[in-house]
């Protein structure tokens, strides 16, 4: 038996945390081994004994810093080879302190906001002994069915690449083992964002020249982000379910990236290979698993039990197990747990303190997306104005604005809307609260009278629908996703009053609006925005602070459009506005359709309701000179794009300026449109700017149909504006 003392000594003495796990796996038995490869569900007097024994390498789900630090003393002191141990926990976009869901925070195209974010929910986590969290989530998806897409960042790879690195920095901070810092995980690698029909946990197919150019394109951004660990995906992936898969695990994160930490698998993800048909039992399982490169496994235990067996028999070789363990202790290392595995909660900031109020605030005010302003109803003035409705249950409900994933946070925390615009009317104006529904998912009428008579009496109803938390996150996907429940029908009663409407739309993923979209006046989509969603949204409604949100995801007409985004492939037959024919102009006749063989929806056309990267603010920007560096860029070199803003109304506002670009012929066809880079810019009344991006050969590279990196010689368009539809345009072209 090693005393600590000689442990601490070797520790010591070695210096990389290569050279340090190397030198501590000389030391362990298989049973030790396999222990660093298990993550068990929470902690308590029940698990000390295997803690003791070094049978288990992290835990998760456990938040009380006592049992943490317990649980850790027994690891280091009473353990063999005293190995701390990491603890895991969903901190998903906010500890208590609830920051906006990750599509609401993607909406900000703002990587400083989503960076801080993420610092403030690694410190409050910090604060109660967790270590590592399971986020970011940086699948990308085109499915707002999808439940999941609530705690995505959207459709683009490049959008999600910068906003996940951004995340990534913000958990990890500049050093792992500084204290406040967690270590981040990465996932579902790869492709559970594509799971068919939007169904959680379905098959995914994707071809792999489409892998490598969208869906993995984020995964290899946090890889080269440095971050400590990979989270491989429930899902089938053509046909090999990911937590079994070489391809991904070993030939792309291993080998073509050079990753360096570790891949756990999801829940009982390992176990579940025998539901996929994947495996025949649960030795097999373990075996695939291992394998094809998940070093840790979550929750199911197969690896303690069926990892020794699987090295007795020669079946798997003891020197992969040792490569699995030493990706684990590498992260323990850098994590600085061997010197420092204790928390003491006094040495951290209070939780939801007011600095981290305000910050979740200004994300908050960030994130929402102003989708229509007829009038413009907003901003509203108090001086003007002397009765508001306030109608919908989400006006006033702490849990609720909070969002899915949000295992730590609390709702007495919250800031509610109504609170925020009682203390905006103040006595300047009065408030008529009426809930207008039970729920938001009631069928009944009660209440609807109540909420048109506020209606009635006020100069403008601010109506706060959409959905509730629990509509959205794991296992919670939509088949339909127009407003449920009976909000269209509250929405109409309430605009045959004639009273404008302000529509605020709380939700988890898009809403199919179409039904209601001529019925209100305005619509600020604000996501769910979190503990400081109220201020948040009161001070934007009331023009304290003007929209500047953009949406990171396009959104649909109607289902039937799913999946629809804005970096599409041309099809041989590109629709226009002038060659569509709708269903209710040819009557039911097919033969009149003649001006309409090109690629659209006879019931809906080809555009989406909203575009990827839309969203309006209080003032106007006008985009002009656009020019280029260069008409002819040599490979190699780098193109200069600019162009003017000016904020031509009379707000000061923030405008997210985008750079978009097409390569026109390639050896794969390329998309219509992929963003290359986006600005976010504060500009003054009458205030104008330049704004400059760069462009390098290399960033212009797509994977072709050899599947190798490459930049193509040939003619591209670019345009810069203020969404995927945008101002300006100019073409270049790409030499040898
Ligand atoms: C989810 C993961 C999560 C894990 C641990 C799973 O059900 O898919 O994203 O990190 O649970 O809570």
């Amino acid at each position: 038996m090693l005393h600590n003392l000689q442990i601490e000594e070797m520790h010591a003495e070695v210096e990389s945390p290569e050279k340090r796990a190397r030198a501590l796996l000389g030391q362990m038995t298989l049973e030790e081994k396999i222990g660093q490869l298990s993550q068990v569900n929470g902690s308590g007097h029940h698990l000390h004994d295997d803690i003791r024994a070094g049978r288990i390498g992290s835990i998760l789900n456990e938040v009380n810093v006592d049992e943490i630090n317990e649980a850790q003393r027994i690891a280091l002191k009473e353990s063999r080879l005293g190995i701390p141990l990491l603890i895991g926990r969903d901190v998903i976009h906010g500890f208590k302190t609830i920051f906006p869901i990750p599509l609401g925070q993607a909406a900000t195209w703002d990587t400083e906001s989503v960076r801080a974010a993420a610092a403030v929910a690694a410190l409050e986590a910090a604060s109660k002994g967790v270590n590592w969290t399971f986020a970011p989530m940086i699948d990308i998806t085109r499915d707002p069915r999808w439940g999941r897409i609530a705690e995505s960042l959207g459709e683009d790879p490049l959008l999600c690449s910068k906003l996940g690195a951004a995340m990534i920095e913000g958990f990890q901070g500049s050093r792992l083992s500084d204290a406040g810092s967690i270590a981040a995980c990465a996932k579902h690698f790869a492709g559970y964002g594509a799971v068919e029909s939007g169904l959680d946990y379905a098959t995914a197919n994707i071809p792999e020249n489409e892998l490598r150019n969208v869906y993995l394109t984020p995964f290899k951004a946090a890889a080269d982000a440095g971050v400590a660990t990979f989270m491989a995906s429930f899902s089938d992936l053509n046909g090999v379910p990911a937590s079994g898969n070489e391809f991904l695990m070993k030939q792309v994160l291993r080998d073509e990236w050079g990753f360096g930490g570790f891949v756990v698998s999801d829940w009982d993800s390992i176990k579940e290979l025998t539901v996929h048909g994947f495996a025949a039992d649960d030795r097999q399982a373990a075996y695939e698993a291992a394998s094809a490169g998940v070093d840790m496994e979550m929750a199911s235990s197969l690896y303690r039990e069926q990892l020794p067996a699987l090295i007795e028999s020669g079946k798997l070789s003891e020197s992969r197990i040792d490569e699995m363990v030493l990706n684990v202790l590498r992260i323990k290392y850098e994590s600085g747990l061997f010197e420092n595995a204790y928390t003491d909660p006094h040495r951290f900031p209070a939780l939801v303190n007011a600095d981290h109020r305000k910050l979740a605030k200004a994300v908050a005010i960030k994130s929402c997306v102003l989708l229509k302003n007829d009038g413009p109803v907003l901003p509203l003035s108090v001086e003007h104005l002397s009765d508001i409705a306030v109608i919908g249950p989400l006006a006033d409900d702490g849990y609720e604005q909070l969002g899915t994933w949000v295992f730590d946070g609390e709702s007495h925390h919250s800031h509610t809307c109504l609170r925020a615009i009682y203390e905006m009317a103040g006595d300047k104006a009065r408030v008529h609260w009426a809930p207008g529904m039970r729920g938001l998912r009631c069928r009944e009428s009660v209440g609807l009278n109540d909420a048109v008579a506020a209606a009635e009496q006020s100069d403008v109803a601010l109506l706060f629908m959409g959905e509730e938390s629990i509509l959205s996150g794991e296992a919670h996907c939509r088949a339909d996703i127009d407003l449920p429940g009976q909000q269209e029908a509250l929405i109409e009663a309430v605009a045959a009053t004639g009273t404008p409407i302000v529509l605020v739309v709380m939700a988890g993923r898009p809403l199919t609006l179409g039904k209601i979209l001529d019925k209100v006046a305005a619509v600020l989509y604000a996501w769910h925005p979190g503990t400081m969603g109220g201020p948040a949204i009161a001070d934007i409604l009331f023009g304290k602070e003007s929209p500047s949100g953009k949406l990171p995801v396009s959104f649909p007409r109607v289902v039937g459009q799913i999946p629809i985004y804005y970096s599409r492939k041309n099809t041989g037959r590109p629709p226009s506005h002038d060659s569509i024919t709708h269903i209710d102009e040819i009557d039911g006749k097919a033969e009149q359709t003649s001006l309409g063989m090109s690629a659209f929806h006879l019931d809906a056309g080809f555009t989406p309701q909203f575009h990827f990267g839309y969203g309006l603010s209080y003032t106007k920007f006008a985009y002009r000179d656009m020019s280029l560096s260069t008409h002819q860029l040599r490979m190699g070199e780098t193109l200069t794009l600019r162009c003017v803003v000016e904020n031509i109304g009379e707000r000061t506002s923030e405008e997210v300026v985008q750079l978009y670009i097409r390569d026109l012929v390639g050896n794969v066809t390329r998309p219509v449109r992929e963003l290359k880079g986006f600005q976010r810019l504060p500009l003054q009344p009458g205030e104008s700017r330049e704004v400059t991006f760069a462009l390098h050969t290399d960033d212009l590279a797509f994977y072709d149909r050899r599947m190798e990196l490459v930049t193509e010689a040939g003619g591209f368009h670019a345009w810069i504006g203020s969404s995927s539809d945008p101002e300006l345009w100019a073409e270049f072209e790409v030499v040898d």
